[in-house]
């Protein structure tokens, strides 16, 4: 796998009118036209580079998506106000009522919500699946299944997506496949792999500053306008639009994703690397012991590791969030959900990002009340927040020194 993504990415450069080094931000809502033809051509979706009203597309939200089609290797993106206005538009979209959507049972709790407990609303029905294992999706298949839908590395479980065989399924019925890759940009090329519509909540690793939130769909340019279309555009119609002043500083910040994704991976590939090796249950797609490990080594770029994510199970909630609160206050992260920050940030998704899915599923797929998920942060020092993090560990019982002397 080569890095054609950051090296399009960093091709691209737009000047501001002045000959900014960044471009200028489109500051307006609307847009003059010199005839009223152009205004009239607009509207039927046929003026090249002629901007209409900003929920259509303004300059700003146009760079950013050129940028996420550079990073994804796909013709266009459109971006939105947040991931889930990307997802809610691509399903909305695709499926209609009577439609189905086969959907890996591990994905993150709103993308679980909008499926299970909104959808069925307008009659679109999902099935969730073990998206590891090949017979049960393909079984799950139907003559109204309109999308295989799944996360590249999930949200909380990290489990690893065969996206190339997920592709090859997909072509197979005749239907898309999409893929959510907000945990692994730069690590997983979802569209080279076969993905058709690679979605990105760019709240996380892709802006990294947790200023915001906003998301984006990277797709065919067919698929992208229609998106748009005034008419009959989930994008256009259900208003989740990007503001032009976020999109121009989500755009800055990608500039350095590169970098940052490889020090999130190289950090957390040493925390849970030492932390299994202290006897902990580690989750974490780089080490051997993880069922994903060789799916993920075949389908990623080398360069950007195994991602920041990693959960360790400490035994029960109590002992959780305890030890999360402890390692807050010992300055080695913060107790927040979300991810893709400088600083550490650990949650327990059973209470909180996947508190939308019912207890009984949540054993169902293994997720267990003392999982703890780390997005782990961009520490020059990561040996000693490992060497702080055990300690807090140690104190609470969760390690105990037998453990730590057979491991030093
Ligand atoms: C956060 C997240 C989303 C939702 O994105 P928002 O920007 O919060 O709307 C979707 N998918 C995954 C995997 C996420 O982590």
């Amino acid at each position: 796998m080569n890095h054609k993504g950051v090296d399009k990415l960093h091709d691209l450069h737009y000047f501001g009118e002045f000959g900014g080094v960044n471009p200028s931000i489109s500051d307006s809502s609307t847009y003059t036209f010199l005839s009223a033809k152009t205004m009239f051509d607009t509207f039927e979706g046929n003026t090249e580079g002629c901007y209409l009203y900003s929920r259509h597309s303004s300059p700003s939200n146009l760079y950013l998506g050129e940028a996420l089609a550079a990073l994804e290797g796909t013709e266009a993106a459109n971006v939105f106000a947040s991931g889930m206005g990307a997802i809610a538009s691509v399903v909305l979209q695709i499926c209609d009522s009577g439609d189905q959507i086969v959907s890996s049972r591990t994905i993150y709790g709103g993308t679980y919500a909008l499926f299970k407990n909104f959808l069925p609303k307008f009659d679109i029905n999902s099935v969730f699946t073990d998206i590891t294992n090949l017979k049960a999706v393909e079984n799950s298949i139907r003559a109204n299944t309109k999308m295989i839908y799944c996360e590249a590395v999930s949200n909380p479980l990290l489990e690893v997506a065969d996206i190339a065989a997920l592709s090859e399924l997909a072509k197979k019925y005749g239907i898309p496949l999409v893929v959510d890759n907000t945990f692994s940009p730069l690590s997983i090329p979802a569209a080279e792999l076969g993905a058709d519509i690679v979605i990105h909540s760019l709240t996380k690793f892709i802006n990294g500053s947790s200023d915001c939130v906003a998301g984006a769909v990277c797709a065919s340019t067919a698929f992208c306008l229609r998106l748009k279309d005034v008419n009959d555009g989930a994008g256009m119609l259900l208003g989740s639009t990007l503001d032009s002043l976020r999109a121009a500083s989500i755009l800055k910040n990608m500039r350095t994703l590169h970098i940052r994704i490889k020090k999130h991976s190289e950090n957390a590939m040493y925390l849970a690397s030492k932390f299994e090796a202290d006897g902990l249950k580690v989750v974490y797609p780089g080490l051997a012991s993880h069922p994903g490990n060789k799916t993920m080594k075949t389908q990623m770029h080398k360069a950007y590791g195994f991602g920041g994510l990693m959960t360790v199970d400490v035994g029960s909630l109590e002992k959780a969030n305890t030890l999360m609160e402890m390692m807050q206050s010992e300055n080695l992260g913060y107790l927040a959900v979300s991810l893709g920050f400088y600083k550490t940030l650990f949650s327990a998704p059973g209470t909180s990002t996947s508190s939308e899915i019912p207890l009984e599923e949540q054993k169902a797929m293994g997720l267990s009340d003392g999982l703890i998920r780390f997005s782990v942060g961009l520490d020059q020092n990561i040996e000693q927040t490992y060497q702080k993090m055990k300690g807090c560990m140690q104190r609470l019982g969760i390690l105990t020194s037998d453990s730590i002397l057979s491991a030093s």
